[in-house]
C-alpha cells in the first residue's frame, strides 16, 4: 500500500470513497507517523483512542454511502480551540490542566462533516509569537533544515505545531488561528498553504481569545484545494459569536481552476522594504509573472499607511489581550497558586502561570489602556487602523481584485536566533501580514519557491472582504506554476 500520510486531503477523500483503505487505516497511518515525529514537538496532546473511534464511525457511514464532506479525514487542531473532554492549554501553564466542557464552533463544524481528531498541536502561549518558542510545552522544531546543515529551525508561529504537522505529513489538514499572521507566516516557513479568512467568516466561539477584533480561525493544508475544502466546513454564521457574519458559505472548492483572466492584481509598493533579500524580490516578481501568464492584469498600487500597521498592531493586540487575559485569575480556570489572601493568590497565580512574552503583552496592554495614555496610544492606534483599512478599500473600489505580496521578509530562522534579544526583531516578521488583520481582510499564503539554502518561501494574496474564492483561484495558479515542496525526512 502507498504511504497514506502523503496523500492530499482530496486524494484521501476519493480513496476512502473507493474503499481503497478504511478511515481506521488512514487514522492509524497518521497516528504512527505522529509517534515517529515526536522530536518535532508538534503535538501537545495525541488522541489515538478518540481518533480510532471517530474513524470507525466514519467507516460505517462510508459503508452505508452516507459519507459527509470530510468523512474519515484526520485533522490536527491547534491547542487554542476548546475541544470537549480533551485538554486545551493554549500553550500556557495557566491552562495546562484545563479540560473544556464544550467544543469550539469551528471544530464542531469539522466533526459535523465527518473529520477525525488526531491530536492537539503546540502553539505560542496564547498565540503570542512568530516562532513557536513561547509555548509552555517547549518549542516546535520545523521539519525543514537548511541544505547541508542540521541547525534546528522554527516552524513560525503562533500556529507552528499545526504547520509542522501538515508539512511533515502527520495530518493532511489542520486548524490554526491568525491574529497578526499566525496562519500565513508558519505556512510560508513550512512550505504549505494557510488561509486567514475575512474577519467574521469563522466563528470565534470556543477559541481561547487573544485579541478579539483581530482573531480568525483558518485552515492549513498541503494544497490550495484542500484549504478550500476545509474552509467550507469551518466557516459559517454562529449565533454564539455576534461578530460571525450571516452570509452563505460558498462551495469554495469550485473556485479551484476557475479563470483569473482580467482580474486586476495590485502590487503594493510599500511592501518593498529595506533589507529585503533579493530572492524574495525575485520570487515576488515570479508570482506576478505567473498570474499575468494566466491572464490577470498586474498593477502597481499604493497602501500609504502600511508603515504604521506594525506599531499600531502592537498597541491594539496587547490592549485587547490584557483585557481578555484578565479572566485567568486562579479562580475559574486551570492553575491556582495559593496566597495569604485573594489578592496574593491572584498575583502568585498570574506570575507563575504566564510566560515572559505574555506578561510583556499584558503590561503593554494595560499601559496603553490606562487613564492618561488611552488617547495618546490606544485611540490613535484605532485611528491608524481605520486609515489602513481605507487604503485597501480605495484600491478595491478602483477595481483591484486582490493584492500580491511576499508573506514574510525572510525564510525560517534558527531556534533561539530571534527569541533572546530585542522582541521587536521577532515582531518584524509580521510586517506583511498584520495589515490584513487590521483591515479584517482575507489572506492566503501559498508556497512559491525555495531560497538558496533550500528553505521554502511563500507569497501572500490579500482579497476583498468575503472573497476567499478569488484567493483560492489565484492561489491555485501560483501553486500550479511553483509546484509543491516537502522537507526531507530526518526525524
Ligand atoms: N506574531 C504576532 C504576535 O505575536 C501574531 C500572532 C498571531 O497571529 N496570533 O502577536
Amino acid at each position: 500500500m502507498t504511504d497514506l500520510t502523503t496523500l492530499t486531503l482530496a486524494e484521501a477523500r476519493a480513496a476512502l470513497a473507493n474503499k481503497e483503505f478504511t478511515a481506521v487505516e488512514l487514522a492509524d497511518a497518521h497516528l504512527s507517523a505522529i509517534e515517529r515525529a515526536r522530536a518535532l514537538n508538534a503535538f501537545v496532546v495525541e488522541t489515538p483512542d478518540k481518533a480510532r473511534a471517530m474513524a470507525k464511525a466514519a467507516d460505517v457511514r462510508i459503508g452505508k454511502r452516507e459519507a459527509r464532506p470530510l468523512e474519515g479525514i484526520p485533522i490536527a487542531v491547534k491547542d487554542l480551540f476548546c475541544t470537549a473532554g480533551v485538554a486545551t492549554s493554549a500553550g500556557s501553564h495557566i491552562l495546562d490542566r484545563f479540560v473544556p466542557p464544550y467544543e469550539s464552533t469551528v471544530t464542531a463544524n469539522l466533526w459535523r462533516d465527518g473529520a477525525v481528531l488526531i491530536g492537539k498541536t503546540n502553539n505560542d502561549e496564547f498565540a503570542m509569537g512568530s516562532s513557536n518558542e513561547t509555548s509552555y510545552h517547549g518549542p516546535v522544531i520545523s521539519p525543514w533544515r537548511r541544505r547541508g546543515a542540521n541547525i534546528q529551525l522554527v516552524p513560525g508561529g503562533s500556529s507552528g505545531g499545526s504547520a509542522a504537522a501538515v508539512a511533515a505529513c502527520l495530518a493532511p489538514g489542520a486548524t490554526g488561528t491568525d491574529t497578526g499572521g499566525s496562519i500565513r507566516q508558519p505556512a510560508a516557513f513550512t512550505g504549505i498553504v494557510g488561509l486567514k479568512p475575512t474577519y467574521g467568516r469563522c466563528s470565534r466561539w470556543g477559541i481561547v481569545a487573544f485579541a478579539s477584533s483581530l482573531d480568525q480561525a483558518g485552515p492549513f493544508a498541503r494544497s490550495v484545494r484542500d484549504a478550500a475544502i476545509l474552509l467550507a466546513s469551518m466557516a459559517g454564521e454562529d449565533p454564539k459569536d455576534t461578530t460571525s457574519v450571516e452570509r452563505p458559505v460558498p462551495d469554495y472548492e469550485q473556485a479551484i481552476g476557475r479563470s483569473v483572466r482580467d482580474m486586476r492584481i495590485g502590487i503594493p509598493k510599500e511592501y518593498r522594504v529595506d533589507g529585503m533579500p533579493a530572492e524574495i524580490e525575485a520570487l515576488w516578481a515570479n508570482g506576478a509573472d505567473w498570474l499575468k501568464a494566466a491572464g490577470a492584469e498586474i498593477v502597481e498600487v499604493s497602501l500609504p499607511h502600511t508603515k504604521y500597521a506594525l506599531p499600531a498592531y502592537y498597541i491594539v493586540a496587547p490592549a485587547e489581550a490584557s483585557s481578555n487575559l484578565a479572566r485567568y485569575d486562579g479562580v475559574r480556570y486551570g492553575l491556582r497558586v495559593p496566597g495569604a489572601d485573594v489578592t496574593e493568590m491572584y498575583e502568585k497565580t498570574r506570575a507563575a502561570g504566564f510566560g515572559k512574552e505574555v506578561r510583556r503583552r499584558i503590561m503593554i496592554g494595560t499601559y496603553v489602556l490606562s487613564a492618561g495614555y488611552y488617547d495618546a496610544y490606544y485611540l490613535r492606534a484605532q485611528k491608524v487602523r481605520t486609515l489602513i483599512k481605507r487604503d485597501f478599500e480605495t484600491n478595491f473600489e478602483s477595481g483591484i481584485h486582490a493584492m500580491l505580496t511576499p508573506t514574510t521578509p525572510s525564510a525560517a530562522f534558527g531556534v533561539g536566533e530571534k527569541s533572546s534579544g530585542d522582541p521587536v526583531e521577532m515582531y518584524l516578521n509580521d510586517v506583511f501580514t498584520v495589515t490584513v488583520n487590521m483591515a479584517g481582510l482575507p489572506g492566503i499564503s501559498v508556497p512559491a519557491g525555495l531560497d538558496r539554502n533550500g528553505l521554502p518561501l511563500g507569497l501572500q494574496l490579500i482579497g476583498r472582504p468575503f472573497d476567499e474564492e478569488s484567493l483560492f483561484s489565484l492561489g491555485h495558479v501560483l501553486e500550479r506554476a511553483a509546484g509543491r515542496f516537502s522537507p526531507e525526512r530526518w526525524w
